[in-house]
């Protein structure tokens, strides 16, 4: 079975559609009158090419109102849509992504940050998501099929590699787990009915880098899928597409909305392959809300800004424990002792703003510090303006058994930190208090 399973989805599509002849399938029609989008024409359209990171996370895909002459994209509130002979039509054509007809669908508010999105990911089209785990199990299911098998890793989000582990084959999706970092042995895993290789750019908590251009080569050669949750990256950090992925993935609960005050997922990639997640999408209903819609979009105006406060941050955060005493070792791509060294070569604007760190003491010591932090905050979540800290073992891989948490390498002590915006100066003068009550040590 090869990743081409498009001509299995005309299928389902028209088994749903009595009365589409298979001359007009809809792979092929899809093939026909592919564009990017959704995108209305009173857009802002801007090439990815040619603009920067921050003028597109600024102005990419704003509605621009005709009527009021209002900056910035309106809440369209409304759930429906009047119809129009162009609606239609689009019903006919099966074109109806593309018009503005019932919210579930598709919505102006939602096509304004959906198409942000696309533009800072150097992607045709996105779909934005009522979470992160709704983008990742509608894509999950909309480019794989019955008895199709996925190559993933344990150095997953929780949520993900729970869905991978307990429900996949639930849906007659087999699941292999091997090291995201080792392309061989990920060549290794796939088999006659591999469908889809599924992994994180740069992994929860341990930073690990995936080798996401010889991913690409491998999900070209072998034609199989590519889909990456690129989380902890962002589009400012690395854009997966340029490197081969089909789809790019998102908690745009974290960095891309980044105050957390939203939870919101997206994906984006060719139109080819949205449509099909679109269409799953309508099934599952995990669709975005448009005022949640306006929220991610005011949030994503200063991703590029963010990111380099987050970048410079978790830089010299991670630089100044590697050198403290109290800390055995620390996780960070621009570290020398950085083990995965085509990392650079992939990350040449910057690593994100996660630090994983192991403070001397393990476990007990790390609880302490927690408690003796002032301005860093004890939380789950990670990607706001400001820092938090939480522990692996007890919040987000706590389903794991202690072996299972030494197999991915989640040692006593391990600390994961999100950099926030705020003055590196006071940021540090917290660690080393709390380092310093925590394990006697002083840098
Ligand atoms: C948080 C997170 C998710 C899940 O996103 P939600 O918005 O919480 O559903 C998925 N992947 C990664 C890497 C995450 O950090």
């Amino acid at each position: 079975m090869s990743r081409n399973i498009l001509k299995d989805w005309a299928g389902r599509f028209r088994s749903e559609t009595p009365g589409v002849s298979a001359k007009t399938e809809w792979a092929d029609q899809l093939t026909r009158s592919r564009h990017a989008g959704p995108r209305m024409s009173v857009q802002t359209a801007m090439d990815p090419a040619t603009h920067g990171t921050g003028t597109l996370s600024v102005h990419a895909g704003t509605y621009n109102d005709p009527v009021t002459g209002a900056v910035g994209t309106p809440v369209f509130n409304a759930t429906t849509f009047l119809f129009q002979k162009e609606s239609y039509k689009a019903f006919d054509q099966g074109m109806i992504r593309d018009y503005p007809i019932y919210t579930r669908y598709g919505n102006p508010t939602q096509w304004a940050v959906q198409d942000k999105i696309a533009a800072l990911e150097h992607a045709e089209s996105a779909i934005v998501f009522s979470s992160g785990m709704a983008a990742i199990s509608t894509t999950l299911l909309a480019l794989t099929t019955r008895g199709g098998h996925i190559v993933t890793a344990r150095d997953l989000y929780g949520g993900s590699f729970n869905l991978l582990r307990d429900d996949m084959h639930q849906f007659g999706r087999e699941v292999s787990f091997v090291d995201p970092t080792d392309a061989d042995a990920i060549e290794a895993a796939i088999r006659d009915n591999t469908q889809l290789l599924y992994f994180e750019t740069l992994t929860n908590p341990l930073l690990k880098c995936a080798p996401v251009a010889r991913l690409g080569e491998l999900a070209r050669q072998r034609d199989l899928f590519l889909a990456l949750d690129n989380t902890f990256l962002t589009p400012v950090c690395m854009t997966p597409i340029d490197l081969g992925a089909h789809v790019v993935l998102h908690s745009g609960t974290k960095y891309l909305n980044g105050h957390s005050d939203l939870v919101a997922g997206s994906a984006a990639g060719s139109r080819k392959y949205l449509d099909m997640i679109w269409s799953q999408m309508l099934k599952l209903g995990g669709s975005l809300n448009p005022q949640d819609c306006a929220v991610l979009e005011r949030g994503l105006k200063t991703l590029d800004l963010r990111m380099r406060a987050h970048v410079a941050g978790a830089r010299q955060i991670a630089t100044y424990l590697d050198g403290h005493p109290g800390v055995a070792r620390v996780y960070h791509p621009d570290l020398p002792d950085y083990p995965y060294d085509w990392a650079a070569g992939l990350l040449p604007r910057g690593a994100g703003g996660m630090v994983s760190f192991e403070v001397k003491g393990g476990d007990e010591a790390g609880l302490k510090l927690m408690s003796e932090l002032r301005i860093i905050q004890a939380a789950t979540s990670l990607g706001g303006v400001e820092s938090l800290i939480s522990m692996p073992f007890n919040t987000s891989h706590s389903s794991m058994v202690e072996r299972q948490r030494r197999e991915v390498g989640i040692n006593p002590g391990l600390m994961r930190l999100s950099v926030g915006i705020e003055d590196l100066a006071d940021l540090r003068r917290d660690l080393s208090d709390a380092l310093a009550a925590a394990t006697g040590e002083r840098a």
